[in-house]
C-alpha cells in the first residue's frame, strides 16, 4: 500500500494534461482527490473513471483567478475529509506571442492564472496548513522558469514569478511542517498549446513540441515528492524529454 493512502490532495485545472494524469495516478494509490477546473463536464468524466476503478474523487466548478473559488474547494476538502495534505498549484495558460504583437489581454490572463492563481491556492491553503501543523504545496512551473525564449517572454515571466514565489514560500515555513515544492516540466502532452492564438508563435511551436514526455510523467514526478518522509522537502524538479 502506497504511503498516499488515505491523503487529502487539491489539485487545480485537473481537467486536462498534467492535473488529469495526476488526478489519477494519485486517486489509484488510495489519495482522496479533490479536482477543479472550469469545465466541469470534464472533471465529471475524470471522476466517473476514478470511482468506477475504486476510486475517492470530489469535483469542484473552480476558476483559480477568482479568490473566492479557491476558498470554497479548499472548504469543500476541509468539511469532507477534515483535512488538505496537499495542494497542487497546477492550473496554467500559454498563449504565446512576441511582444510586438501586443496581446495585452492574453499577457492579462496569464498573469492572472499563471501568478495570481498560484497565490490564491497559497493564500487559501496556508492558513490551513499552519493550523494543522503539516501540509504541502507543489507549485507546477515550467522550464520556462529558468530559460526565455523569443514568443514566451511573459509566459516564462509568469513562471519564473511562480518559482520566486514558490522559494520564498519554502524559506518562510521551514520548520513548520510544512513542505514546498517546485516541479518544472519540460514540453509534455497536453491541451496547453491550444491557447495560442499568435500565427507566428503557434508555427514556432509545432517544431518546439515535436518531442513531448507523456503527462503521467510529470504526475511521477509529484508522487516522488509527495511520496518522501516528512523529513525530506524536494525543492525543486525539473523534468525534460531525455533527446
Ligand atoms: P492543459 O492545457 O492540458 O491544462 C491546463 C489546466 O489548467 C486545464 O485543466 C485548465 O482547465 C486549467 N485552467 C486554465 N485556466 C484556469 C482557470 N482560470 N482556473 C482554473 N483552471 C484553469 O496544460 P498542461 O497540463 O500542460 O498544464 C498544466 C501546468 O503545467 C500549467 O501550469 C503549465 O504552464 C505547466 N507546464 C506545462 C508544460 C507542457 O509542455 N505541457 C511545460 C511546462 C509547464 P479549464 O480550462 O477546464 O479551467
Amino acid at each position: 500500500m502506497s504511503i498516499l493512502n488515505g491523503k487529502v490532495v487539491v489539485i487545480t485545472g485537473a481537467s486536462s494534461g498534467i492535473g488529469e494524469a495526476t488526478a489519477r495516478l494519485l486517486a489509484s494509490l488510495g489519495v482522496h482527490v479533490v479536482i477543479g477546473a472550469r469545465r466541469t463536464e470534464r472533471l465529471e468524466a475524470l471522476a466517473s473513471d476514478i470511482q468506477s476503478d475504486g476510486g475517492s474523487v470530489v469535483v469542484q466548478q473552480l476558476d483559480v483567478t477568482e479568490l473566492t473559488q479557491m476558498e470554497a474547494i479548499m472548504e469543500v476538502a476541509q468539511s469532507r475529509f477534515g483535512r488538505v495534505d496537499a495542494v497542487i498549484n497546477n492550473a496554467g495558460v500559454m498563449p504565446l506571442s512576441s511582444m510586438e504583437a501586443l496581446k495585452i489581454e492574453e499577457w492579462n490572463r496569464m498573469i492572472d492564472v499563471n501568478i495570481r492563481g498560484v497565490l490564491h491556492g497559497i493564500a487559501t491553503g496556508l492558513p490551513l496548513m499552519k493550523k494543522q501543523g503539516f501540509g504541502h504545496f507543489i507549485n507546477i512551473a515550467s522550464i520556462g522558469a529558468y530559460e526565455v525564449t523569443p514568443t514566451a517572454a511573459v509566459y516564462c515571466a509568469t513562471k519564473y514569478a511562480v518559482r520566486a514565489i514558490t522559494d520564498g514560500l519554502r524559506q518562510e515555513t521551514a520548520g513548520q511542517g510544512i513542505r514546498v515544492t517546485l516541479v518544472s516540466p519540460g514540453v509534455t502532452e497536453s491541451e496547453l498549446a491550444e491557447s495560442i492564438t499568435d500565427h507566428e508563435a503557434k508555427e514556432m511551436m509545432k517544431e518546439y513540441r515535436r518531442t513531448t514526455l507523456p503527462a503521467m510523467t510529470i504526475a511521477r514526478a509529484i508522487v516522488y515528492a509527495l511520496e518522501q518522509p516528512e523529513y525530506v522537502d524536494v525543492s525543486e524538479l525539473v523534468i525534460k524529454p531525455a533527446m
